[in-house]
């Protein structure tokens, strides 16, 4: 084996990237990071039925929206089928792998004789020591592989340590069908191989095919990589992910409003640990990233704790990049909002001067959008329930009698509307809320906003005058 670590992620491409295929991502992404090594994508798509290149597009797109850049090209297994059959023919010639001939008829009564007998099914390899001579006339037959019968296979996995299974366990495999195709089990053995991986990190449901996939490299004499299975996610209850859980394409999440950076965040700690690190950066996980820290139980996928990430990832965040992130998701969360797929000049440079108050509060650019709506509301402005309860005839009075006095301010800026407010309630003697409460119902629709200072300064002094005014008529 060379030195350097060559890692792979290959995803079928039957849906979406979902979430868990996202973190397989990162964590060989990060592994060879790490290492100075290089991540392979290889694109699984030998099920031609299932696979598309809508899917392929949008798993291209996960992965670069995530910042999970791979190298070299993508690698198409299908495109590689000559390859690996030529490997089954080699297997063939050297004796460790069979024709088969069963009919159909006769795997089902092995399966319902296995299903009668309440055990696995498992093919009784009655052609693997028959002379192809006593082949039936008109058949194609398949060609399986020659399993040991008798010991052990043994998977010393990074992850779940030392696995066994007894050889009987492991039945005759097929490696190409009858039309000439090769299986799954097959095409990843020959690929690895010939891809250099060294490192093997994917999902625990993958963990029998392991032994499976051993067979094979030990009857080619290759070295076996180095294997890693992690355990799945599961939901926050503990059942296995559904949708509602959150097994949903990583697209979704984009949708939702949370950042590359905070989803990568909350990835790398979903099933890995380091200490008790919460908040990584990119070059930290980098830094920190061993196959050690993987845990052996199933990680539970907390909404909670991805908002709250979302929101520190947030407040970290430029604010022309939190608007131009806004921007992109724009298209799917525009429009019930009353925008259009981009913001007009003004409103964007008015959003960039709102971020400051806004993405203190906000956890996903879906709640920021949503606080910033102030900004683009039409005069005269609705009002919600609270909002118009709050405007009642003594709080108009109010703010008619602070309008000239805004007006007067100079400059029209967060600290001299506060200045100018506080005075107003003191010389009044109200209490500052009996002020600013009526004035944030007035300028925003709502009683819950950014604080309300930074709600004038970003309005601007005609804005704000104009708002206000509104509600000086009864
Ligand atoms: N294509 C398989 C999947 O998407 C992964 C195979 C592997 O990682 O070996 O589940």
């Amino acid at each position: 084996m060379s030195d350097t670590i060559v890692t792979r992620f290959a995803p079928s491409p039957t849906g979406f990237l979902h979430i868990g295929g996202a973190r397989t991502a990162l964590f060989n992404w990060l592994l060879a990071r790490r290492h100075g090594g290089r991540m392979l994508l290889r694109i699984e798509d030998t099920d031609r039925e299932r696979s598309t290149d809508a899917a392929i597009a949008a798993i291209l797109d996960g992965l670069s929206w995530l910042g999970l850049d791979w190298d070299g090209e993508a690698v198409h297994q299908f495109a590689r089928a000559e390859r690996h059959r030529e490997v089954a023919l080699q297997l063939l010639a050297e004796g460790k792998a069979y024709y088969c001939y069963a009919s159909q008829d006769e795997l089902t009564e092995m399966r319902e004789r296995a299903k009668a007998e309440k055990r696995p099914l498992r093919y009784d390899g009655r052609w693997r020591d028959r002379d192809p001579s006593e082949a039936p006339a008109g058949v194609k037959p398949v060609v399986r592989f020659k399993a040991p019968l008798e010991g052990e296979t043994v998977v010393e996995d990074r992850v779940q340590g030392r696995v066994t299974w007894s050889n009987k366990e492991l039945d005759d495999l097929v490696l190409l069908r009858s039309d000439g195709t090769p299986t799954y089990m097959l095409a990843v053995v020959v690929d690895d191989h010939d891809m250099g991986v060294t490192h093997i990190v994917r999902g625990d449901d993958h963990l029998t095919n392991a032994a499976r996939q051993s067979q094979i490299y030990h009857a080619l004499g290759w070295d076996v990589p180095v294997m890693a299975h992690i355990p799945l996610i599961h939901g926050a209850d503990g059942a296995k992910l559904s949708k509602r859980h959150g097994a949903l394409g990583v697209e979704a999440y984009r949708a939702m409003g949370y950042l590359p950076e905070a989803l990568r965040n909350y990835l790398v700690r979903l099933g890995w640990a380091h200490g008790d690190q919460e908040i990584f950066t990119t070059q930290e996980m980098i830094d920190a990233f061993d196959l050690g820290g993987i845990g052996r139980s199933a990680a539970r996928f907390d909404f909670v704790k991805l908002e709250a990430l979302n929101g520190h990832w947030m407040r970290q965040t430029d604010d022309v990049r939190l608007v131009d992130a806004l921007e992109t998701i724009l298209p799917e969360i525009g429009p019930e909002r009353g925008l259009g797929p981009t913001f007009p000049p003004d409103l964007r440079g008015r959003l960039v001067a709102a971020m400051p108050g806004l993405k203190e509060r906000a956890r996903t650019l879906v709640e920021l959008l949503d606080g910033a709506a102030y900004l683009w509301r039409a005069r005269p402005l609705a009002m919600d329930e609270k909002a118009s309860r709050l405007l009642d005839g003594a709080a108009r009075a109010r703010i008619a009698a602070l309008v000239p006095r805004l007006e007067a301010l100079e400059p029209f800026d967060a600290e001299t509307t506060e200045a100018a407010v506080r005075a107003f309630a003191e010389e009044t003697g109200v209490k500052l809320g009996q002020v600013a409460q009526p004035l944030r119902a007035a300028l925003t629709g709502t009683t819950t906003s950014p604080p309300l200072f930074d709600v004038m300064a970003v309005l601007g002094r005609s804005e704000t005058l104009a708002r206000l005014r509104d509600q000086e008529k009864p």
